[in-house]
Protein backbone atom coordinates (compact mmCIF):
# COMPACT_ATOMS: atom_id res chain seq x y z
CA UNK A 1 0.00 0.00 0.00
CA UNK A 2 1.84 3.36 -1.30
CA UNK A 3 1.92 6.32 1.86
CA UNK A 4 -0.14 8.93 0.64
CA UNK A 5 -0.63 12.29 1.98
CA UNK A 6 -3.05 10.95 4.59
CA UNK A 7 -0.84 10.36 7.53
CA UNK A 8 -0.21 11.39 11.13
CA UNK A 9 2.52 11.44 13.30
CA UNK A 10 3.27 9.89 16.61
CA UNK A 11 5.90 12.27 17.69
CA UNK A 12 7.97 9.50 18.94
CA UNK A 13 7.33 5.81 19.54
CA UNK A 14 4.07 4.04 18.62
CA UNK A 15 2.73 1.19 20.80
CA UNK A 16 0.12 -0.68 18.83
CA UNK A 17 -2.53 -2.31 21.29
CA UNK A 18 -3.23 -1.19 24.77
CA UNK A 19 -3.21 -4.40 27.02
CA UNK A 20 -0.81 -4.70 30.13
CA UNK A 21 2.63 -5.09 27.86
CA UNK A 22 1.36 -2.01 25.54
CA UNK A 23 0.46 0.27 28.37
CA UNK A 24 3.02 -0.91 30.54
CA UNK A 25 5.41 0.05 28.41
CA UNK A 26 3.89 3.56 27.76
CA UNK A 27 4.07 3.88 31.49
CA UNK A 28 7.99 3.03 31.28
CA UNK A 29 8.64 5.73 28.28
CA UNK A 30 7.27 8.56 30.23
CA UNK A 31 7.99 11.38 30.01
CA UNK A 32 9.12 10.46 26.83
CA UNK A 33 6.43 10.83 23.96
CA UNK A 34 4.52 7.83 23.17
CA UNK A 35 1.13 7.40 21.24
CA UNK A 36 -0.80 3.89 21.79
CA UNK A 37 -3.61 3.33 19.76
CA UNK A 38 -6.30 1.00 21.32
CA UNK A 39 -9.26 0.18 18.89
CA UNK A 40 -11.88 -0.11 21.82
CA UNK A 41 -12.01 2.30 25.08
CA UNK A 42 -9.34 1.01 27.28
CA UNK A 43 -10.10 -1.77 29.57
CA UNK A 44 -12.02 -3.54 27.02
CA UNK A 45 -10.90 -5.74 24.42
CA UNK A 46 -7.95 -7.12 25.90
CA UNK A 47 -7.35 -10.45 27.20
CA UNK A 48 -5.16 -8.76 29.88
CA UNK A 49 -8.67 -7.37 31.73
CA UNK A 50 -9.94 -10.94 31.67
CA UNK A 51 -6.85 -12.49 33.60
CA UNK A 52 -8.27 -14.30 36.96
CA UNK A 53 -5.19 -16.05 38.39
CA UNK A 54 -2.61 -13.48 38.97
CA UNK A 55 1.28 -12.94 38.40
CA UNK A 56 3.31 -15.70 39.32
CA UNK A 57 6.81 -13.41 40.81
CA UNK A 58 9.18 -15.42 43.71
CA UNK A 59 8.04 -13.05 46.05
CA UNK A 60 7.25 -15.23 48.87
CA UNK A 61 8.70 -17.24 51.75
CA UNK A 62 11.15 -20.19 50.52
CA UNK A 63 10.73 -19.36 46.53
CA UNK A 64 13.64 -18.26 44.50
CA UNK A 65 13.97 -16.79 41.00
CA UNK A 66 16.04 -19.61 40.26
CA UNK A 67 13.11 -22.67 41.50
CA UNK A 68 10.36 -20.04 39.25
CA UNK A 69 12.63 -20.79 36.51
CA UNK A 70 13.10 -23.86 36.66
CA UNK A 71 9.25 -24.60 37.39
CA UNK A 72 8.60 -22.56 34.10
CA UNK A 73 11.15 -24.62 32.30
CA UNK A 74 9.89 -27.88 33.29
CA UNK A 75 6.13 -27.16 31.94
CA UNK A 76 8.01 -25.68 29.03
CA UNK A 77 8.77 -29.39 27.54
CA UNK A 78 12.18 -29.42 26.76
CA UNK A 79 12.39 -25.81 24.60
CA UNK A 80 12.30 -23.08 27.49
CA UNK A 81 14.95 -20.49 26.43
CA UNK A 82 16.92 -20.51 30.19
CA UNK A 83 18.93 -17.57 30.15
CA UNK A 84 15.57 -15.64 29.29
CA UNK A 85 13.86 -17.84 32.01
CA UNK A 86 16.32 -16.94 34.68
CA UNK A 87 16.52 -13.63 33.48
CA UNK A 88 12.18 -12.79 33.22
CA UNK A 89 11.99 -14.34 36.88
CA UNK A 90 14.68 -12.66 38.26
CA UNK A 91 12.70 -9.08 37.17
CA UNK A 92 9.02 -10.37 38.61
CA UNK A 93 9.61 -8.97 41.86
CA UNK A 94 10.59 -5.60 40.53
CA UNK A 95 7.59 -5.75 38.14
CA UNK A 96 5.30 -6.22 40.75
CA UNK A 97 6.43 -3.66 43.09
CA UNK A 98 5.70 -1.21 39.94
CA UNK A 99 2.28 -2.77 39.18
CA UNK A 100 1.34 -1.95 43.40
CA UNK A 101 3.32 1.27 43.51
CA UNK A 102 0.75 2.18 40.04
CA UNK A 103 -2.30 1.26 42.32
CA UNK A 104 -2.94 -2.30 42.03
CA UNK A 105 -4.55 -3.55 45.38
CA UNK A 106 -2.99 -7.24 45.79
CA UNK A 107 -4.04 -9.56 47.86
CA UNK A 108 -1.82 -9.15 51.58
CA UNK A 109 -1.82 -10.52 54.74
CA UNK A 110 -1.70 -8.83 58.02
CA UNK A 111 1.79 -8.36 57.53
CA UNK A 112 1.74 -6.26 54.32
CA UNK A 113 3.20 -9.37 52.83
CA UNK A 114 1.57 -10.75 49.47
CA UNK A 115 -1.37 -13.85 49.80
CA UNK A 116 -0.07 -16.38 46.84
CA UNK A 117 -1.44 -18.76 45.33
CA UNK A 118 -0.78 -22.12 43.80
CA UNK A 119 -1.17 -22.85 40.35
CA UNK A 120 -0.77 -26.25 37.92
CA UNK A 121 2.76 -27.20 37.57
CA UNK A 122 4.57 -24.42 40.57
CA UNK A 123 6.21 -26.29 42.72
CA UNK A 124 4.88 -22.94 45.35
CA UNK A 125 2.48 -21.18 45.86
CA UNK A 126 3.99 -18.24 43.40
CA UNK A 127 0.89 -16.16 42.25
CA UNK A 128 -0.09 -12.83 43.20
CA UNK A 129 -3.28 -11.97 43.09
CA UNK A 130 -6.35 -9.36 43.64
CA UNK A 131 -9.58 -10.62 45.15
CA UNK A 132 -8.85 -14.38 44.65
CA UNK A 133 -9.92 -13.94 40.82
CA UNK A 134 -9.74 -10.48 40.39
CA UNK A 135 -5.89 -9.76 39.41
CA UNK A 136 -6.60 -8.89 35.44
CA UNK A 137 -9.55 -6.38 36.01
CA UNK A 138 -7.46 -4.76 38.87
CA UNK A 139 -4.42 -4.35 37.20
CA UNK A 140 -5.83 -2.98 34.05
CA UNK A 141 -7.69 -0.50 36.26
CA UNK A 142 -4.79 0.49 38.36
CA UNK A 143 -2.36 1.13 35.52
CA UNK A 144 -5.36 2.58 32.96
CA UNK A 145 -5.47 5.26 35.60
CA UNK A 146 -1.89 5.77 35.68
CA UNK A 147 -1.87 6.02 31.76
CA UNK A 148 -4.74 8.71 32.28
CA UNK A 149 -2.85 11.10 34.80
CA UNK A 150 0.73 10.67 32.73
CA UNK A 151 0.75 13.85 29.73
CA UNK A 152 3.35 12.03 27.62
CA UNK A 153 0.88 9.09 27.00
CA UNK A 154 -1.31 10.21 24.13
CA UNK A 155 -4.21 7.43 23.39
CA UNK A 156 -6.31 7.42 20.46
CA UNK A 157 -9.50 4.93 20.72
CA UNK A 158 -11.19 3.33 18.18
CA UNK A 159 -8.83 2.70 15.50
CA UNK A 160 -7.34 -0.63 14.32
CA UNK A 161 -3.84 -0.90 12.39
CA UNK A 162 -3.85 -3.03 9.50
CA UNK A 163 -0.71 -3.08 8.35
CA UNK A 164 2.71 -2.55 9.43
CA UNK A 165 4.90 -0.13 6.77
CA UNK A 166 8.21 -0.50 5.98
CA UNK A 167 10.79 1.78 4.15
CA UNK A 168 14.50 1.86 3.87
CA UNK A 169 14.65 -1.45 5.18
CA UNK A 170 13.23 -0.79 8.60
CA UNK A 171 9.43 -0.12 10.20
CA UNK A 172 8.38 2.77 9.91
CA UNK A 173 5.00 3.00 11.49
CA UNK A 174 1.49 1.33 10.17
CA UNK A 175 -1.55 2.05 8.10
CA UNK A 176 -4.69 2.21 10.59
CA UNK A 177 -8.48 2.31 10.29
CA UNK A 178 -11.11 4.26 12.38
CA UNK A 179 -13.35 1.35 13.58
CA UNK A 180 -16.25 1.13 11.74
CA UNK A 181 -15.25 3.16 8.62
CA UNK A 182 -13.88 -0.37 6.56
CA UNK A 183 -14.35 1.05 3.30
CA UNK A 184 -12.51 4.64 4.57
CA UNK A 185 -8.76 5.04 3.50
CA UNK A 186 -6.34 4.15 6.08
CA UNK A 187 -4.35 6.89 7.55
CA UNK A 188 -0.88 6.11 7.75
CA UNK A 189 0.96 6.65 11.05
CA UNK A 190 4.44 7.66 10.85
CA UNK A 191 6.54 7.04 14.44
CA UNK A 192 10.48 6.63 15.14
CA UNK A 193 9.44 3.44 17.25
CA UNK A 194 7.07 1.01 16.58
CA UNK A 195 5.77 -1.83 18.99
CA UNK A 196 3.81 -4.55 18.52
CA UNK A 197 1.08 -5.26 21.07
CA UNK A 198 -1.79 -6.72 20.33
CA UNK A 199 -1.96 -9.49 21.95
CA UNK A 200 -2.54 -13.17 20.89
CA UNK A 201 -4.54 -15.38 18.29
CA UNK A 202 -7.14 -17.10 20.48
CA UNK A 203 -9.87 -15.70 19.08
CA UNK A 204 -9.13 -17.52 15.27
CA UNK A 205 -10.41 -20.55 17.24
CA UNK A 206 -14.50 -21.13 17.42
CA UNK A 207 -14.02 -21.64 20.98
CA UNK A 208 -11.90 -19.45 22.72
CA UNK A 209 -11.24 -17.67 26.01
CA UNK A 210 -10.13 -14.59 24.56
CA UNK A 211 -11.96 -11.39 23.89
CA UNK A 212 -12.91 -10.80 19.86
CA UNK A 213 -10.59 -7.89 18.97
CA UNK A 214 -7.92 -10.76 20.35
CA UNK A 215 -7.69 -12.99 16.60
CA UNK A 216 -4.00 -13.11 15.46
CA UNK A 217 -4.19 -9.78 13.91
CA UNK A 218 -0.81 -8.66 15.27
CA UNK A 219 1.21 -12.11 14.20
CA UNK A 220 -0.54 -11.34 10.80
CA UNK A 221 0.29 -8.09 10.31
CA UNK A 222 4.44 -8.65 11.59
CA UNK A 223 4.51 -11.90 9.30
CA UNK A 224 3.08 -10.13 6.51
CA UNK A 225 5.80 -7.27 6.91
CA UNK A 226 8.68 -10.20 6.55
CA UNK A 227 9.19 -10.71 10.04
CA UNK A 228 10.40 -14.31 11.87
CA UNK A 229 7.71 -15.71 13.29
CA UNK A 230 8.88 -18.32 16.50
CA UNK A 231 6.82 -21.65 17.35
CA UNK A 232 3.97 -20.78 15.74
CA UNK A 233 2.74 -23.78 16.48
CA UNK A 234 2.42 -23.85 20.33
CA UNK A 235 -1.10 -22.84 20.95
CA UNK A 236 -2.51 -23.69 24.80
CA UNK A 237 -6.09 -25.05 25.34
CA UNK A 238 -7.25 -24.03 28.59
CA UNK A 239 -9.11 -26.77 29.89
CA UNK A 240 -12.25 -25.37 31.58
CA UNK A 241 -13.40 -22.71 30.13
CA UNK A 242 -17.43 -22.54 31.19
CA UNK A 243 -19.15 -24.50 28.49
CA UNK A 244 -22.53 -22.44 27.95
CA UNK A 245 -22.33 -22.17 24.62
CA UNK A 246 -21.21 -18.67 24.94
CA UNK A 247 -18.48 -17.13 23.08
CA UNK A 248 -15.95 -16.48 24.13
CA UNK A 249 -16.57 -19.23 27.09
CA UNK A 250 -15.84 -17.61 30.35
CA UNK A 251 -12.93 -19.20 32.36
CA UNK A 252 -13.22 -21.33 35.46
CA UNK A 253 -9.75 -20.05 36.93
CA UNK A 254 -6.94 -23.23 37.44
CA UNK A 255 -6.79 -21.82 40.69
CA UNK A 256 -9.79 -23.63 41.45
CA UNK A 257 -8.21 -26.72 41.18
CA UNK A 258 -5.65 -25.30 43.17
CA UNK A 259 -8.28 -25.42 46.27
CA UNK A 260 -8.44 -29.15 45.48
CA UNK A 261 -11.86 -29.00 42.78
CA UNK A 262 -11.79 -31.93 40.29
CA UNK A 263 -13.00 -33.31 37.34
CA UNK A 264 -15.62 -35.66 36.65
CA UNK A 265 -17.46 -36.92 33.71
CA UNK A 266 -21.30 -37.12 33.20
CA UNK A 267 -20.88 -40.64 34.90
CA UNK A 268 -19.83 -39.46 37.96
CA UNK A 269 -16.15 -41.17 36.90
CA UNK A 270 -12.97 -38.66 38.41
CA UNK A 271 -10.53 -39.58 35.53
CA UNK A 272 -7.30 -37.41 35.92
CA UNK A 273 -5.85 -39.61 39.01
CA UNK A 274 -5.50 -42.33 36.30
CA UNK A 275 -3.55 -40.00 33.78
CA UNK A 276 -1.33 -38.19 35.89
CA UNK A 277 0.36 -38.51 39.30
CA UNK A 278 -1.29 -34.64 39.84
CA UNK A 279 -4.09 -35.65 38.69
CA UNK A 280 -6.42 -32.01 37.61
CA UNK A 281 -3.13 -30.19 38.40
CA UNK A 282 -1.07 -31.76 35.92
CA UNK A 283 0.18 -29.71 33.23
CA UNK A 284 -2.22 -28.05 30.84
CA UNK A 285 -1.90 -29.66 27.91
CA UNK A 286 -2.81 -33.28 29.49
CA UNK A 287 -5.54 -31.83 31.35
CA UNK A 288 -7.20 -30.00 28.63
CA UNK A 289 -6.58 -33.58 26.23
CA UNK A 290 -8.13 -35.77 28.99
CA UNK A 291 -11.05 -32.98 28.99
CA UNK A 292 -10.86 -33.51 24.96
CA UNK A 293 -10.80 -36.78 24.39
CA UNK A 294 -13.75 -37.29 27.01
CA UNK A 295 -15.76 -34.82 25.26
CA UNK A 296 -14.72 -36.75 21.64
CA UNK A 297 -15.95 -40.14 23.63
CA UNK A 298 -19.49 -38.62 23.99
CA UNK A 299 -19.21 -37.67 27.48
CA UNK A 300 -19.49 -34.36 29.28
CA UNK A 301 -17.23 -32.69 31.47
CA UNK A 302 -17.40 -31.27 34.82
CA UNK A 303 -15.49 -29.16 37.66
CA UNK A 304 -16.69 -30.13 40.89
CA UNK A 305 -15.79 -27.01 43.60
CA UNK A 306 -18.55 -28.22 45.97
CA UNK A 307 -16.56 -30.66 48.64
CA UNK A 308 -13.12 -28.42 47.99
CA UNK A 309 -14.80 -24.69 48.19
CA UNK A 310 -18.36 -25.17 48.86
CA UNK A 311 -20.34 -21.19 49.17
CA UNK A 312 -16.68 -20.00 49.66
CA UNK A 313 -16.45 -19.71 45.86
CA UNK A 314 -18.90 -17.08 45.93
CA UNK A 315 -16.79 -14.78 47.85
CA UNK A 316 -13.09 -16.23 46.92
CA UNK A 317 -14.32 -16.35 43.51
CA UNK A 318 -16.49 -13.77 42.85
CA UNK A 319 -15.95 -13.26 38.63
CA UNK A 320 -16.20 -17.31 37.99
CA UNK A 321 -19.02 -16.90 40.06
CA UNK A 322 -20.64 -14.25 38.43
CA UNK A 323 -20.05 -16.47 35.36
CA UNK A 324 -22.07 -18.98 36.22
CA UNK A 325 -24.85 -17.37 37.93
CA UNK A 326 -25.58 -15.78 34.79
CA UNK A 327 -25.25 -18.92 32.72
CA UNK A 328 -27.94 -20.56 35.30
CA UNK A 329 -25.44 -22.56 36.88
CA UNK A 330 -25.44 -22.36 40.81
CA UNK A 331 -21.53 -22.34 41.57
CA UNK A 332 -22.25 -23.32 45.14
CA UNK A 333 -24.91 -26.13 44.88
CA UNK A 334 -23.95 -27.53 41.17
CA UNK A 335 -21.05 -29.04 39.01
CA UNK A 336 -19.68 -26.93 36.25
CA UNK A 337 -20.00 -27.81 32.75
CA UNK A 338 -16.46 -27.07 30.97
CA UNK A 339 -14.99 -27.41 27.74
CA UNK A 340 -10.99 -27.02 26.22
CA UNK A 341 -10.89 -23.89 24.46
CA UNK A 342 -8.18 -22.43 23.04
CA UNK A 343 -6.57 -19.35 25.45
CA UNK A 344 -2.88 -18.84 25.14
CA UNK A 345 -0.13 -18.54 22.54
CA UNK A 346 3.33 -19.53 22.82
CA UNK A 347 4.82 -18.39 20.01
CA UNK A 348 4.54 -15.44 17.83
CA UNK A 349 7.10 -12.64 16.17
CA UNK A 350 10.10 -13.51 17.52
CA UNK A 351 12.21 -11.24 19.37
CA UNK A 352 15.58 -11.23 21.12
CA UNK A 353 16.38 -10.25 24.89
CA UNK A 354 15.69 -6.56 24.15
CA UNK A 355 12.31 -7.15 22.24
CA UNK A 356 13.57 -6.50 19.12
CA UNK A 357 11.58 -8.41 16.36
CA UNK A 358 13.98 -9.11 12.87
CA UNK A 359 12.72 -6.32 11.50
CA UNK A 360 14.45 -2.69 12.41
CA UNK A 361 12.30 -0.57 13.73
CA UNK A 362 9.75 -2.87 15.52
CA UNK A 363 10.06 -4.16 18.84
CA UNK A 364 6.82 -6.41 20.31
CA UNK A 365 5.80 -7.53 23.42
CA UNK A 366 3.30 -9.63 25.51
CA UNK A 367 1.14 -12.41 23.95
CA UNK A 368 2.15 -11.11 20.21
CA UNK A 369 5.64 -11.84 20.45
CA UNK A 370 8.03 -15.49 21.02
CA UNK A 371 10.47 -14.50 23.62
CA UNK A 372 11.77 -18.42 24.24
CA UNK A 373 10.33 -18.07 28.21
CA UNK A 374 7.19 -20.16 27.37
CA UNK A 375 8.84 -22.87 25.22
CA UNK A 376 5.97 -25.67 24.26
CA UNK A 377 3.60 -24.80 27.11
CA UNK A 378 2.93 -21.52 29.06
CA UNK A 379 3.52 -22.08 33.05
CA UNK A 380 0.35 -21.07 34.31
CA UNK A 381 0.66 -17.03 35.26
CA UNK A 382 3.70 -16.15 33.32
CA UNK A 383 2.47 -14.59 30.52
CA UNK A 384 1.45 -11.26 32.59
CA UNK A 385 4.78 -11.79 34.04
CA UNK A 386 6.26 -11.50 30.60
CA UNK A 387 4.26 -8.34 29.85
CA UNK A 388 5.12 -6.22 32.28
CA UNK A 389 8.98 -7.19 31.91
CA UNK A 390 8.90 -7.10 28.43
CA UNK A 391 7.26 -3.67 28.21
CA UNK A 392 9.50 -2.19 30.54
CA UNK A 393 13.01 -3.99 29.13
CA UNK A 394 11.41 -2.19 25.40
CA UNK A 395 11.18 1.02 26.80
CA UNK A 396 14.79 1.03 28.36
CA UNK A 397 16.49 0.18 24.96
CA UNK A 398 13.17 2.64 22.79
CA UNK A 399 15.05 5.25 25.49
CA UNK A 400 18.34 4.83 24.49
CA UNK A 401 17.34 5.52 20.44
CA UNK A 402 14.51 8.25 21.19
CA UNK A 403 15.07 12.25 21.13
CA UNK A 404 13.71 14.95 23.92
CA UNK A 405 9.94 14.49 24.91
CA UNK A 406 7.83 17.23 23.04
CA UNK A 407 4.02 17.83 23.88
CA UNK A 408 1.52 15.87 22.19
CA UNK A 409 -1.48 16.95 20.82
CA UNK A 410 -4.74 14.65 20.10
CA UNK A 411 -5.31 13.16 17.09
CA UNK A 412 -7.69 14.89 15.46
CA UNK A 413 -11.15 13.36 14.64
CA UNK A 414 -9.78 9.63 15.53
CA UNK A 415 -12.38 8.96 19.06
CA UNK A 416 -14.46 5.74 20.04
CA UNK A 417 -17.41 5.96 18.55
CA UNK A 418 -20.42 4.30 21.04
CA UNK A 419 -22.35 3.22 18.08
CA UNK A 420 -20.31 2.98 14.99
CA UNK A 421 -17.42 0.80 17.27
CA UNK A 422 -20.19 -1.59 18.86
CA UNK A 423 -21.75 -2.12 15.46
CA UNK A 424 -18.15 -2.42 13.86
CA UNK A 425 -17.51 -4.83 16.20
CA UNK A 426 -20.47 -6.89 16.03
CA UNK A 427 -20.49 -7.05 12.36
CA UNK A 428 -16.71 -8.47 12.74
CA UNK A 429 -17.63 -11.64 15.16
CA UNK A 430 -20.42 -12.42 12.61
CA UNK A 431 -18.68 -12.25 8.97
CA UNK A 432 -18.85 -15.62 7.41
CA UNK A 433 -15.66 -16.35 6.66
CA UNK A 434 -14.69 -15.05 9.91
CA UNK A 435 -16.97 -17.58 11.62
CA UNK A 436 -15.48 -20.41 8.82
CA UNK A 437 -11.94 -20.05 9.77
CA UNK A 438 -12.43 -20.18 13.35
CA UNK A 439 -14.12 -23.67 12.49
CA UNK A 440 -11.74 -24.74 10.51
CA UNK A 441 -8.84 -23.96 13.72
CA UNK A 442 -11.03 -25.82 16.09
CA UNK A 443 -11.61 -28.47 13.86
CA UNK A 444 -8.52 -29.17 12.58
CA UNK A 445 -5.56 -27.07 14.14
CA UNK A 446 -7.06 -27.96 17.61
CA UNK A 447 -6.17 -29.90 20.78
CA UNK A 448 -5.16 -33.03 18.65
CA UNK A 449 -3.98 -32.63 15.58
CA UNK A 450 -2.69 -35.10 12.53
CA UNK A 451 -1.47 -34.66 8.84
CA UNK A 452 -4.31 -35.35 7.13
CA UNK A 453 -6.20 -32.37 9.33
CA UNK A 454 -3.56 -30.39 8.81
CA UNK A 455 -3.48 -30.34 4.70
CA UNK A 456 -7.02 -29.68 4.53
CA UNK A 457 -7.19 -26.83 7.08
CA UNK A 458 -3.97 -25.35 4.81
CA UNK A 459 -6.45 -25.56 2.15
CA UNK A 460 -9.40 -24.14 3.61
CA UNK A 461 -7.34 -21.21 4.89
CA UNK A 462 -6.06 -20.77 1.44
CA UNK A 463 -9.60 -21.10 -0.38
CA UNK A 464 -11.26 -18.54 2.30
CA UNK A 465 -8.63 -16.09 1.61
CA UNK A 466 -9.22 -16.05 -2.02
CA UNK A 467 -12.79 -16.28 -2.19
CA UNK A 468 -14.29 -14.64 1.04
CA UNK A 469 -16.08 -11.42 -0.40
CA UNK A 470 -15.11 -8.03 1.10
CA UNK A 471 -11.69 -9.79 2.21
CA UNK A 472 -10.32 -6.29 4.83
CA UNK A 473 -6.56 -6.42 5.74
CA UNK A 474 -8.12 -7.53 9.08
CA UNK A 475 -9.27 -10.85 7.58
CA UNK A 476 -6.14 -11.31 5.87
CA UNK A 477 -4.11 -10.60 9.27
CA UNK A 478 -6.27 -13.36 10.65
CA UNK A 479 -6.00 -15.77 7.74
CA UNK A 480 -1.83 -15.34 7.79
CA UNK A 481 -1.71 -16.19 11.25
CA UNK A 482 -4.11 -19.42 10.74
CA UNK A 483 -1.19 -20.30 7.94
CA UNK A 484 1.12 -19.21 10.25
CA UNK A 485 -0.05 -21.91 12.63
CA UNK A 486 -1.36 -24.83 10.97
CA UNK A 487 2.11 -24.56 8.49
CA UNK A 488 4.67 -25.15 11.68
CA UNK A 489 2.33 -27.55 13.38
CA UNK A 490 1.82 -29.40 10.10
CA UNK A 491 6.03 -29.31 9.75
CA UNK A 492 6.60 -30.84 13.69
CA UNK A 493 6.46 -34.41 13.39
CA UNK A 494 6.35 -34.99 17.32
CA UNK A 495 3.76 -34.04 19.96
CA UNK A 496 5.40 -31.63 22.69
CA UNK A 497 3.48 -29.50 25.00
CA UNK A 498 0.35 -27.35 23.82
CA UNK A 499 1.20 -29.09 20.22
CA UNK A 500 -0.10 -32.93 20.41
CA UNK A 501 0.04 -35.05 17.01
CA UNK A 502 -1.94 -37.99 17.13
CA UNK A 503 -0.26 -39.65 13.80
CA UNK A 504 2.82 -38.74 15.73
CA UNK A 505 1.71 -38.89 19.27
CA UNK A 506 5.64 -39.06 20.95
CA UNK A 507 8.11 -36.49 21.81
CA UNK A 508 10.87 -36.70 19.30
CA UNK A 509 14.39 -35.68 20.99
CA UNK A 510 15.66 -34.64 17.17
CA UNK A 511 12.54 -31.92 17.64
CA UNK A 512 13.87 -30.31 20.77
CA UNK A 513 14.37 -26.84 19.35
CA UNK A 514 12.36 -23.78 18.10
CA UNK A 515 11.28 -23.31 15.21
CA UNK A 516 11.11 -20.19 13.18
CA UNK A 517 9.32 -19.11 10.02
CA UNK A 518 8.31 -16.90 7.29
CA UNK A 519 5.66 -15.74 5.64
CA UNK A 520 6.90 -17.23 2.13
CA UNK A 521 7.83 -20.41 3.71
CA UNK A 522 4.65 -20.93 5.61
CA UNK A 523 2.60 -20.28 1.83
CA UNK A 524 5.00 -22.74 0.17
CA UNK A 525 4.08 -25.36 2.53
CA UNK A 526 0.24 -24.31 2.08
CA UNK A 527 0.73 -24.45 -1.53
CA UNK A 528 1.83 -27.98 -1.67
CA UNK A 529 -0.69 -29.35 0.98
C1 LIG B 1 -9.65 -15.41 30.39
C2 LIG B 1 -8.17 -15.27 30.49
C3 LIG B 1 -7.54 -15.46 31.71
C4 LIG B 1 -6.14 -15.32 31.81
N1 LIG B 1 -5.55 -15.45 33.04
C5 LIG B 1 -4.22 -15.18 33.15
C6 LIG B 1 -3.58 -15.14 34.43
O1 LIG B 1 -4.22 -15.30 35.45
N2 LIG B 1 -2.25 -14.88 34.47
C7 LIG B 1 -1.50 -14.66 33.35
O2 LIG B 1 -0.29 -14.43 33.45
N3 LIG B 1 -2.09 -14.69 32.13
C8 LIG B 1 -3.41 -14.92 32.01
N4 LIG B 1 -4.00 -14.93 30.78
C9 LIG B 1 -3.18 -14.59 29.61
C10 LIG B 1 -2.90 -13.09 29.64
O3 LIG B 1 -4.06 -12.40 30.03
C11 LIG B 1 -2.44 -12.58 28.27
O4 LIG B 1 -1.45 -13.38 27.74
C12 LIG B 1 -1.90 -11.17 28.41
O5 LIG B 1 -2.86 -10.37 29.06
C13 LIG B 1 -1.53 -10.59 27.07
O6 LIG B 1 -1.31 -9.21 27.23
P1 LIG B 1 -1.10 -8.33 25.94
O7 LIG B 1 -0.97 -6.93 26.42
O8 LIG B 1 -0.04 -8.91 25.11
O9 LIG B 1 -2.44 -8.52 25.10
P2 LIG B 1 -4.01 -8.11 25.41
O10 LIG B 1 -4.16 -7.85 26.85
O11 LIG B 1 -4.82 -9.11 24.76
O12 LIG B 1 -4.09 -6.72 24.68
C14 LIG B 1 -4.02 -6.63 23.27
C15 LIG B 1 -4.50 -5.27 22.86
O13 LIG B 1 -4.29 -5.08 21.46
C16 LIG B 1 -5.49 -4.59 20.87
N5 LIG B 1 -5.47 -4.92 19.46
C17 LIG B 1 -5.74 -6.10 18.84
N6 LIG B 1 -5.60 -5.98 17.51
C18 LIG B 1 -5.22 -4.69 17.29
C19 LIG B 1 -4.91 -3.96 16.12
N7 LIG B 1 -4.98 -4.53 14.92
N8 LIG B 1 -4.58 -2.64 16.24
C20 LIG B 1 -4.52 -2.05 17.47
N9 LIG B 1 -4.78 -2.72 18.61
C21 LIG B 1 -5.12 -4.02 18.51
C22 LIG B 1 -6.59 -5.21 21.70
O14 LIG B 1 -7.81 -4.54 21.54
C23 LIG B 1 -5.98 -5.03 23.09
O15 LIG B 1 -6.15 -3.70 23.53
C24 LIG B 1 -5.38 -15.05 30.65
C25 LIG B 1 -6.02 -14.89 29.43
C26 LIG B 1 -7.40 -14.98 29.34
C27 LIG B 1 -8.06 -14.78 28.01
Amino acid sequence: MPVTDNSLNAEGALIVGAGLAGLFCALKLAPRPVTVLSPTPLGFGASSAWAQGGVAAAVGEGDTPHAHALDTEKAGAGIVDEFIAESVTAEAAARIEDLARWGTPFDRDDKGRYRLSREAAHSINRVVRVEGDRAGFAIMQAIIAEVRRTPSIRVVEGITAVELVRAEGRVIGVFARKLGDRYAEPVFIRARATVLAAGGLGGLYAVTTNPPSVRGHAMGMAARAGALIADAEFVQFHPTAIATGADPAPLATEALRGEGAILVNDLGERFMPAIHPDAELAPRDIVARANFRQIKAGRKVFLDTRMAIGGRILSAFPTVARYCLEAGIDPVAEMIPVTPAAHYHMGGVQVDARGRSSLAGLWVCGEASCTGLHGANRLASNSLLEATVYGARIADDISGLEPVPTRLRPFDGIAWDEEKGEAAEARLRDLQPVRALRQVMSDLVGVERDDAGLREALRRIAELETTALGVTRSFLNMTTSATMVAAAALRRTESRGGHFRTDHPAEDPAWQHHTTMLLDEALAIRAEA
